[in-house]
């Protein structure tokens, strides 16, 4: 398991990360369909190589290292390995 991404996108959706992401596993962009159905935007937990680009470039800090992810979010690691199973 890879680099999550957390409550604090919510209503953000930056997407900084997309562009620093080496492996291009950080959707919806925002030319993809759902970008605006959806909260917020998430990594997948196959593809990430948890190189931690993600995270420098993120302005609200949203982005964790799974052993980094606070307790009260621990949710969104499924929330983000979810989207990438529909
Ligand atoms: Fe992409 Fe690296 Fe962030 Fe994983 S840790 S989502 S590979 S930028």
């Amino acid at each position: 398991m890879a680099y999550v991404i957390a409550e604090p996108c919510i209503g953000t959706k930056d997407t900084a990360c997309v562009d620093a992401c080496p492996v291009d596993c950080i959707h919806p962009k925002k030319d993809e369909p759902g970008f605006a159905d959806e909260a917020l935007i998430y990594i997948d937990p196959v593809e990430c190589i948890d190189c931690g680009a993600c995270v420098p470039v993120c302005p609200v800090s949203a982005i964790f290292a799974l052993d980094d992810l606070p307790e009260k979010w621990a949710d969104f690691t499924a929330r983000n390995a979810a989207y990438y199973k529909k």
